[in-house]
Formats: C-alpha cells, sequence, structure tokens
C-alpha cells in the first residue's frame, strides 16, 4: 500500500448489466472471447473460465445472424453481462439487443449513414443499455483523415467528439468511449486530450498490443500509465493469447498502481549465483496452488538467505531458500524449516490458511 493516492478524473457512471463503469467505480476488467460465438458450449466454457479468473465484463463478436441467436443462448447460461461486438451492419446490432446483450461496441465509422445509427440507438434506449463508441486509428472518417493527414492522437480524439456530438443530437447519452490503436504513445495522447473534453467514462487499451510479454508491456504502459493519471473506468488487456491470460494481466496492472487487488500477489526473486533451491519450478507450483484465490495476500519466494528473509518477513507468508532447505515465514515470525521438495506444498498450505 502506498498513502500516494491516484486523483481520479470525474466521470458519469454507466452501468454494463449490474456492473458499474464511472464516477468513482472500482476499474471494471474486461475479455473478450475467441471463440465462434456460434459454438455456445465452446463459448459459454471459455465464458465461465473468464468469470473465474475475475473477468466482470465478457464482450463477443457477432459477425451474423445466427451469433445473435447464439448471445441469447449463451446468456441464460453464464453470469457475466455480455457486450456484442457489431461492425458493418447495423442489423446485427438490433438483432444482439434483442437477444439481450447488455452492452455495444460499434464502431460508428462503419456502421452506416445516420439512419442506420439512429435506429441502434433508438433499440438500446428502449432497452436502457449502454453503447461504447469504438474509435479505432485503423478507421478513422476521411474528412478527420485528410485534415490530420495520419490518424493522430489530435485526430482520434476529434473523431470521438464528432461521435459524442451526434449521439448526443439524437438524445442518447449512455455511452462509454474508447480510442485505440496499437501504438501506445498515442494511444495516450489521444485519451489525455479527451480526458477534459468530455465527462464520459473511458474504456481503456491498446489494441492489437502483441503477444505474452510484448502485449503485457505495452498494455502495462498504455493502460497503466493512463490510470495512474487517474484516466479510465474500465479496461481490457489485449494479448494474442488465452483471454484468460488478458484478465489476469489487467488484474496485475491493477494491483500493481494499488487500484484493486484480487488474488495473492507473488513476490519471488529472480535468482542468482546464491541460489541453491530450484526456485522457478517451486514458484511456478506456488502460482498454480493459489489459483482461484481472491484474497490477496503477500506470498514471497526468494532464493537466498540475503534479501529472503527480509521480503519474506515483510509478507504474510513466505520462504526463503538455503541448501537443499527453506525457511518458512509467516506474518513475520519463523514457522520452521522445511526440505526444499516440501517447500511449494508447506507455502500453499500456509497460504490457503489465511486466504480462508
Ligand atoms: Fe540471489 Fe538471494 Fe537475491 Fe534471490 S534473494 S536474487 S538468491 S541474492
Amino acid at each position: 500500500m502506498t498513502d500516494r493516492q491516484i486523483k481520479k478524473r470525474k466521470s458519469r457512471r454507466i452501468y454494463v448489466g449490474d456492473i458499474p463503469i464511472g464516477d468513482g467505480a472500482p476499474v471494471a476488467v474486461q475479455s473478450m472471447t475467441n471463440t465462434d460465438t456460434r459454438d455456445v458450449s465452446s463459448t459459454v466454457a471459455q465464458i465461465k473460465r473468464l468469470e473465474d479468473a475475475g473477468c466482470e465484463i465478457v464482450r463477443m463478436a457477432i459477425p451474423d445472424e445466427v451469433a445473435a441467436d447464439a448471445l441469447q443462448r449463451i446468456k441464460g447460461k453464464v453470469k457475466a453481462p455480455l457486450i456484442a461486438d457489431i461492425h458493418f451492419d447495423y442489423r446485427l446490432a438490433i438483432a444482439a439487443i434483442k437477444a439481450g446483450a447488455d452492452g455495444l461496441r460499434i464502431n460508428p465509422g462503419n456502421i452506416g449513414d445516420r439512419g442506420k445509427l439512429e435506429k441502434v440507438i433508438n433499440e438500446a434506449g428502449t432497452r436502457n443499455i449502454p453503447i461504447r463508441i469504438g474509435v479505432n486509428s485503423g478507421s478513422l472518417q476521411k474528412d478527420i483523415l485528410d485534415k490530420y493527414g495520419h490518424p493522430t492522437p489530435e485526430a482520434m480524439a476529434e473523431s470521438a467528439l464528432e461521435h459524442i456530438r451526434i449521439f448526443e443530437e439524437m438524445g442518447f447519452t449512455n455511452i462509454k468511449i474508447s480510442m485505440k490503436s496499437s501504438n501506445v504513445l498515442n494511444t495516450i495522447a489521444a485519451y489525455e486530450i479527451l480526458s477534459d473534453k468530455t465527462d464520459y467514462p473511458f474504456h481503456l487499451g491498446v489494441t492489437e498490443a502483441g503477444t505474452l510479454i510484448s502485449g503485457t508491456v505495452k498494455n502495462a504502459l498504455g493502460i497503466g500509465m493512463l490510470l495512474h493519471e487517474g484516466i479510465g473506468d474500465t479496461m481490457r488487456v489485449s494479448l494474442s493469447r488465452d483471454p484468460v491470460e488478458e484478465v489476469k494481466a489487467a488484474y496485475e496492472i491493477l494491483r500493481a498502481l494499488d487500484l484493486r487487488h484480487r488474488g495473492p500477489e507473488i513476490i519471488s526473486c529472480p535468482t542468482c549465483g546464491r541460489t541453491e533451491i530450484d526456485l522457478f519450478s517451486i514458484v511456478e507450483a506456488v502460482e498454480k496452488g493459489l489459483q482461484g484465490i481472491t484474497a490477496s495476500p503477500k506470498v514471497a519466494v526468494m532464493g537466498c538467505v540475503v534479501n529472503g528473509p527480509g521480503e519474506a518477513r515483510e509478507a504474510d507468508v513466505g520462504i526463503a531458500g538455503g541448501r537443499g532447505q527453506g525457511v518458512l515465514f509467516k506474518k513475520g515470525e519463523v514457522v520452521g524449516k522445511f526440505p526444499e521438495e516440501e517447500l511449494a506444498a508447506v507455502l500453499i498450505r500456509e497460504v490457503k490458511k489465511i486466504a480462508g
């Protein structure tokens, strides 16, 4: 914990299903299924895994009428609110709303003319569900691109403001905004520019960010720097990976900023020439063994007696390795010495005791 509190940007409150977004609500964690939405059983199974990992809102692609129909059946089998991701065809947006979607994500740049957008907005208004205006650097309106030459942060912010104005003219304000680019600095700048021009809640993300390491780093910087400025009300980490990893990464970003804490915090040393236990295997076993725990005790796995006992003592539970053995600490007290092969199991058992 730190004394430095992040000062949050003032934003309006909207709800996706029963999940509050904006106006001081905890930053909501989202992800997106990568199953074929029409395959109901696979999609439900993936959503349940996402829910177990702490995903609070699930988005899914609705590429055709069959997928819209599937959404209705999926909804009856899962708890998380579902957002229908729609491109190009406004009729799919209407079908998804009728199928029970809790929210829509549309790119107004490709949904069609004003008349079509109005039909979508009217249907969303009737059912009282929010719409995310998702501006993407790759699909900005032609006039804005002509004006700026490139999808600059200023161009993305102007595009968002233009869409906000259109929605407001149609009397629809149940919206949140995202402006995504695969460029971290442009993403940050776009949100910064827009942050004092509107108080609609912001959905944060760095799109097409990449694989586990590169994508996590880009998201952690892009989303993390914005959150640190107090900007952002909900987030989706985007990775070329199992979406459950996106949720885990999201909670690590939130934890690092002391915004939300879900699951044990594992502190482990990088190992060095002094390490005399197989620390990597132990920490992997500990991480696996603690999956599913929502309490957030600090758990230290340290290789030796140099920094080990210090960190292990600061943690709620920890071990510090020695030659083929390790010392177990709990709340600052030495509990005992255990052989190396028992360390992971002993640590997991102790964490489970305090995590309830
Ligand atoms: Fe090396 Fe010990 Fe530090 Fe781990 S805790 S990196 S083993 S000095």
